[in-house]
């Protein structure tokens, strides 16, 4: 056997020991938070897509019809050949809905994060991470010649600490955080470190995966608080609210024409499909319609916590944290019978000693529905444990 074969076993064999293997299941969405697994029709409360607009057929039809025009693939890169029509008009739409001056869409949001970080930050810069930042931000952190420094979750107080010390060795400085955080649902206190950045020339990334479409009447994360917070950098992901995929950043001018020049992971990486860009549009516009439908999937996330008995959410997304893996494991199972697909979270997604159920809830989840799973959360699960 080759040596490569016999270290992913072993590999492999260490991670099941410790529960931390994974495997993927066979999964087909159907319409909004409905999908069939192993022939099974269940509700999912671990899909990103908010608003469930994947499979809202203005969306679709958007797509079939760019498909149609353009092509199934953009056939190279952006800066190449690959920059059809379609984008111009979504990074249009992104920055209007965002109030920047300009847009650039990536590939996704993990290369939006891999590209930005390194782009603005070199050896002379200081990078400060939320340590509950997302996985991709710090991958792009650390992909820069920058140095490096983690705050704790959301204290502002310590990222001034951090600043104080060290700020004066670099020329310059960027504070990234989530806007939204992706397992625990709680907000950044952007206005708080929108300040903070302010005192110490620092530039402020947020990363707002979990909030467009969903928080601030669709525009997201930033908005929620009034005055909206001043954040010169807006990332985020077209692939969970707005229901179809890439990443973007919102900038200035300059900062974006920057970005689409130095950024190593949109040169080098080819452009996203047409039919794709067009479903973004389309979900954009439906986004820009309708604020009442946006604002739903965090009505319910909060009926399901008050039902349940469990801290009132900033977000769509309820963590539930019961700390062991099996656990965990074991309550996903029990929901699972009763047709509640949840999923179970692990290390090292999140940290040791807390994995959680997390549920996430969409604008097309049945009231009767959210409320018969929250009855069994209450009943089965922390009922046992209490
Ligand atoms: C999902 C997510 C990303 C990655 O976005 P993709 O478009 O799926 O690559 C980045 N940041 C956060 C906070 C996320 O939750």
């Amino acid at each position: 056997m080759l040596s490569l074969d016999t270290f992913a076993i072993r590999k492999l064999a260490e991670l099941d020991e410790r529960g931390l293997r994974r495997s993927l299941a066979g999964t087909a969405r159907e319409d909004g938070p409905w999908l069939l697994r192993d022939g099974r029709r269940m509700l999912s409360f671990c899909c990103n897509d908010y608003l469930n607009l994947s499979t809202h057929p203005e969306v679709i039809e958007a797509a079939i019809a760019a498909t149609r025009r353009y092509g199934a693939g953009a056939g190279a890169s952006r800066l190449v050949t690959g920059n059809h029509p379609l984008y111009a008009e979504l990074e249009a739409r992104l920055a209007a809905l965002k109030g920047t001056e300009d847009a650039c869409v990536f590939g996704s949001g993990y290369l939006a994060n891999i590209g930005i970080i390194p782009t603005l930050a070199g050896k002379d810069a200081l990078v400060l991470v939320d340590e509950l930042a997302h996985a991709c931000i710090w991958a792009g952190a650390r992909l820069s010649d920058a140095t490096v420094r983690r705050f704790r979750h959301n204290d502002v107080a310590h990222a001034e600490e951090v600043l104080v010390a060290e700020r004066q060795r670099h020329r310059h400085a960027l504070i990234a955080t989530d806007g939204v955080f992706s397992m625990d649902g709680d907000l950044a206190p952007l206005s708080a470190l929108a300040a903070l950045a302010r005192r110490h020339d620092a530039w402020l990334m947020s990363d707002d995966a979990h909030g467009i479409g969903v928080l601030g009447g669709g525009r997201g994360s930033v908005h929620v608080e009034k005055p909206p917070a001043e954040v010169p950098l807006q990332m985020g992901t077209l692939s969970k609210a707005v229901g179809a995929y890439g990443g973007y950043l919102c900038a200035s001018r300059p900062v974006v024409d920057l970005i689409r020049t130095r950024a190593r992971s949109f040169i080098y990486s080819t452009g996203l499909a047409p039919g794709t860009v067009a479903a973004a549009i389309a979900a954009l516009n439906v986004i820009a319609r309708e604020p009442d439908y946006c604002a739903l999937p965090l009505t319910k996330a909060r009926a399901f916590a008050r039902a349940t008995g469990l801290p009132q959410p900033a977000s769509a997304i309820v963590p539930l944290i019961l700390g062991d893996v099996d656990g965990t494991m074991t309550a996903s199972r029990v929901l699972a019978e009763a047709g509640f697909l949840v999923a179970a979270i692990r290390p090292p997604t999140v940290p040791e000693g807390t994995a959680r159920l997390r549920f996430t809830f969409t604008a097309r989840h049945p009231d009767e529905e959210v409320a018969r799973l929250a009855a069994m959360v209450r009943d089965r699960i922390l009922a046992p444990i209490a």
